[in-house]
């Protein structure tokens, strides 16, 4: 079968490689569309430590072509999307419901081969339906979604919530709707003007800033005169994680998402002086189903994300460009 292979920096191969057998309990998916992300393209230019030659691609949708002896509840021809973080179903985290915080897992395209390929084998139970109205591109993004779905449901209640969401990409900009949906303010926070403007125009936010040209903590006086009762951090950069604890109001809650690439210096009296509850939120545990209802509910818009689409045969240039950044690029999804 053709992947698209990752064999060092920059370095990129579209090759055939063995077609996968399944176990017992996997199905084997032919893939039909794959999201590529700020992980995809931190591993494409070298940044990550992990074992050559290696299939990308862990945001994917496809259709089940095999099916494992052990595996009830799927058949031939069904349109699937699939979760990608495979925990080993044993270990205390596991089993007290916290199967991504796993030591033990393996993570799909990153240590396992993953779906930037025609066909990938994947544990059934990791394997999601899509109604008929999703695409297979919507599939793709249930990933992302589901992400910015757990972390805004970490936060509690959030109805009448003044949220600051700093970084509008893809997950950051699902969060915004997310967050929406159950009643917050949004204060969608950027330094990229196309990906403010999107959240404007699309309403995903209720007010956007660029903190590159506006003072934030300014801005936020009229908002939430005492601060943001949340911000989410989208970024992984010292500087916006810092911003986050700086708009928070005393007693708030802050939520960190973002991949910090290296340690960070902050000034940690901010959390302390104002007694600011700080959170991590690591990919997302249970989230699927509810992701793909809000889709289907047509309550969050996954299409309009999606700026960029390849063919997999042009997948090499796919990531060239998504690694430079430009273009008003948002989402880039290659079809299989
Ligand atoms: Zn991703
Ligand atoms: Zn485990």
């Amino acid at each position: 079968m053709k992947s698209i292979v990752y064999t060092g920096p920059k370095t990129l191969k579209y090759i055939n490689v063995p077609k996968p057998r399944i176990k017992a309990h996997e199905v084997l998916l032919k893939i039909k569309s794959v999201g590529i992300c700020g992980t995809d393209l931190h591993i494409y230019n070298g940044g990550m430590n992990l074992p050559t030659p290696l299939t990308m691609g862990h945001e994917f949708s496809g259709i089940v072509v095999e099916i494992g002896s052990q595996v009830q509840n799927f058949k031939i021809n069904d349109r699937v999307t699939g979760e990608h973080v495979v925990s080993c179903g044993k270990c205390y985290y596991c089993l007290s419901g916290k199967p991504n915080l796993c030591p033990n897992s393996k993570v799909i395209g990153l240590q396992l081969p993953g779906a930037l390929a025609e066909y990938l084998a994947i544990p059934a139970h990791l394997v999601y339906k899509l109604p008929a109205q999703l695409s297979f591109e919507e599939g793709a993004m249930i990933e992302p979604l589901s992400i910015a779905y757990y972390a805004a449901h970490k936060a509690g209640s959030l109805l009448d919530k003044k949220i600051v969401v700093i970084g509008q990409g893809p997950v950051g900009l699902l969060l915004d709707q997310v967050l929406q949906q159950s009643g917050a303010v949004v204060i969608g926070v950027d330094i990229a003007s196309w990906r403010l403007q999107i959240a404007k125009r699309k309403k995903w936010a209720n007010f956007v800033v660029n903190n590159q040209r506006q003072d934030l903590v300014q801005v936020l006086k009229k908002i939430a005169p005492w601060g943001a009762d949340i911000a989410f951090e989208v970024v992984g950069q010292a500087s916006t994680a810092e911003l986050a604890l700086e708009i928070t109001r005393r007693g708030g809650e802050v939520f960190t998402l973002g991949v910090f690439e290296t340690a960070s210096k902050i000034n940690l009296m901010n959390i302390v002086k104002k007694e600011l509850n700080v959170h991590g939120s690591w990919t997302c545990a249970f989230s699927f189903l509810p992701s793909i209802e809000l889709v289907a509910a047509k309550k969050i818009d996954l299409k309009s994300l999606i700026t960029h689409r390849y063919r997999a045969q042009d997948g090499i240039r796919a990531f060239r460009e998504a690694a430079a950044y430009q273009d008003k690029r948002i989402k880039t999804i290659i079809n299989f």
